[in-house]
């Protein structure tokens, strides 16, 4: 159904082209985090062009660019080595033990497994919750004969953004070695994949076959609110997706798949968006909170680990930054050695290829964290942990 003008069509293509360049160029020059905005902006057009001409011959090719650059924005993203997702990105293939990975269902709903790198030890603090996670997930999957009575698999994380919700999710599947298929509410809503109800049904199909072959297999579902929050806008399309999705959630209890090392981790900011009939899907419910004093002193140690600084008073800087989520504190220390850098350029040190900048000091912090302002105020972190103390399941 081409709802869009042709002119549109061949703009949304040049606009597809001209975002897919700059975002290369940003990731040729490491410039990370404008490569993942171009990425996603390709993607977008991508995805819309797809959406207004389900059946052109170059829905493939459209299709095959989605996946290439939502793996670059996931290993852009810290989420993904650089070898096996890309490799099975590519090829469709194998998984690390030579068993064959059903590509085909999955990777035309532009899905596909990866293989996470991050450890535990890349997320400061939150060991509450790496705690609640291990009981969780991973203990059941190391040992499932020591739970006779099954073990949840539907685990929601609520928070405000940045503070480690994806991290987190990724770490988890990388302590238990298992595939993670990050995906984000739209992907499963767009129109283009045609009816969105079976999509969800497809999804956890080809998900119960990988897990029943014995590899783990954590589902990742980013801004679950998006797809599953609003009760009463919904028009039919998104009342089916939920009931599918909650029917779903329910088989996955069931005494067929009650072994299968398979978990669905959603992830929010706005949890009060949901309702109870999807709340009580997700038997764990786990707050991921703003990091306190002690954690934003490790957040600036752990960001600025292999930066060259002098005399750094930690403590002030934590003082300094109540309501910063470690998002925010990466963006302050990343701002800060920005500037001491362009401060070599700007001298013409950078000319010789030896020198280095100066080290960072506590003040360059101190400015940064003046330019860069809290995500969280007060009053938002209460609403967080009303909504906690209501709904909290671990
Ligand atoms: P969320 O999913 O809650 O929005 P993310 O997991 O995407 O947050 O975090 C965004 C970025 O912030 C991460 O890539 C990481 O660099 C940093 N970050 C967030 N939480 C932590 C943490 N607890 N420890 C270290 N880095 C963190």
């Amino acid at each position: 159904m081409a709802t869009e003008e042709p002119e549109v069509l061949k703009d949304l293509e040049q606009r597809a082209r001209s975002y897919a360049e700059r975002a290369v160029d940003a990731d040729r020059k490491g410039l990370r985090s404008l490569a993942i905005s171009y990425y996603q902006r390709a993607v977008d057009c991508l995805l819309r062009l797809v959406e207004a001409y389900p059946d052109s011959p170059l829905k493939h090719a459209y299709l095959k660019k989605i996946r290439e650059y939502r793996y670059r924005i996931a290993f852009l993203r810290g989420l993904l080595s650089s070898d096996a997702g890309e490799a099975r990105m590519v090829a469709g293939d194998r998984g690390g033990d030579g068993e064959r990975v059903p590509e085909s269902p999955l990777a035309a709903l532009g899905i596909a497994p990866h293989r996470s790198t991050v450890t535990w030890d890349d997320i400061v603090g939150l060991d509450g919750v790496k705690r609640a996670l291990m009981q969780a997930i991973v203990y059941p999957t190391r040992r499932p004969d020591l739970f006779p009575l099954g073990w949840p698999r539907g685990i929601l994380l609520y928070g405000p953004p940045g503070c480690g919700k994806t991290t987190l999710a990724a770490a988890v599947s990388h302590e238990i070695d298992g595939y993670f298929y990050p995906i984000d509410a739209s992907m499963i809503l767009s129109k283009w994949l045609g009816e969105s109800e079976k999509n969800v049904a497809t999804l956890f199909r080809e998900l119960r076959a990988i897990a029943s072959r014995g590899t783990p297999v954590i589902l990742f579902i980013d801004e679950v609110d998006s797809l599953l929050g609003i009760r009463s806008q919904e028009v039919g399309g998104e009342a089916r997706v939920r009931s599918q999705f909650l029917k779903e959630m329910d088989g996955l209890q069931d005494k067929s798949s009650s072994k299968l090392p398979l978990y669905v981790i959603a992830a929010t900011n706005k949890p009060w968006v949901l309702d109870w009939a999807f709340i009580r899907r997700f038997q764990r419910r786990i707050y991921v909170p703003l990091p306190k004093m002690r954690d934003r002193i490790n957040l600036f140690k752990h960001f600025l680990r292999d930066v060259r600084k002098e005399g750094i008073d930690y403590e002030r800087l934590a003082r300094l930054t109540e309501g910063y989520t470690p998002s925010d504190i990466r963006d302050v220390c990343q701002h800060a050695v920005l500037e001491v850098v362009s401060e070599m350029f700007e001298s013409g040190r950078a000319r010789d290829p030896n020198a280095k900048p100066r080290p960072i000091t506590t003040a360059d912090l101190e400015e940064a964290i003046r330019r860069i302002k809290p995500s969280i105020t007060p009053e938002i972190e209460s609403v967080y942990l009303r909504w906690a103390e209501r709904f909290r399941a671990f």
